[in-house]
């Protein structure tokens, strides 16, 4: 396994150009926060995370690990990345941040992301 964290891929960006042309700013990689989240709205007290569905155990057809070889050892790889995921998002609310997930699948879907933005618009 190379790195599970892979910054600028092309869900993300899909999710960066959405909201940004929803008038949203944002900064990239919080590099001081649990998970480095990949945007971060300080002025909204929230933090996105776009999370790839594999890696990070998406219950949706892009996550099924069952078709790959050597199966146990991804689902236990996974199950560990979703643990951590769960322990930093509860360190971050804890800290008084929202924290938003957009999963892969979810990335280049239009009213899932306008939904987002009118969300992260009120607050
Ligand atoms: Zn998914």
């Amino acid at each position: 396994m190379k790195r599970v964290r892979r910054e600028h891929t092309a869900p993300e960006l899909a999710v960066r150009r959405f909201l940004h042309s929803a008038g949203l700013r944002y900064a990239l990689h919080g590099a001081r926060l649990p998970g480095r989240p990949d945007l971060v709205l300080p002025r909204r007290c929230t933090v996105v995370f776009v999370h790839g569905c594999f890696w990070h155990g998406h219950d949706c057809s892009h996550g099924s690990v069952q078709s790959k070889t050597n199966a146990p050892f991804w689902a236990r790889k996974i199950a560990d990345n979703r643990a951590r995921d769960a322990r930093q998002q509860d360190e971050l609310r804890a800290a008084g941040w929202r924290v938003e997930v957009v999963w892969e699948c979810q990335a280049t879907d239009e009213s899932f992301l306008r939904r987002l933005a009118r969300r992260l618009l009120r607050r």
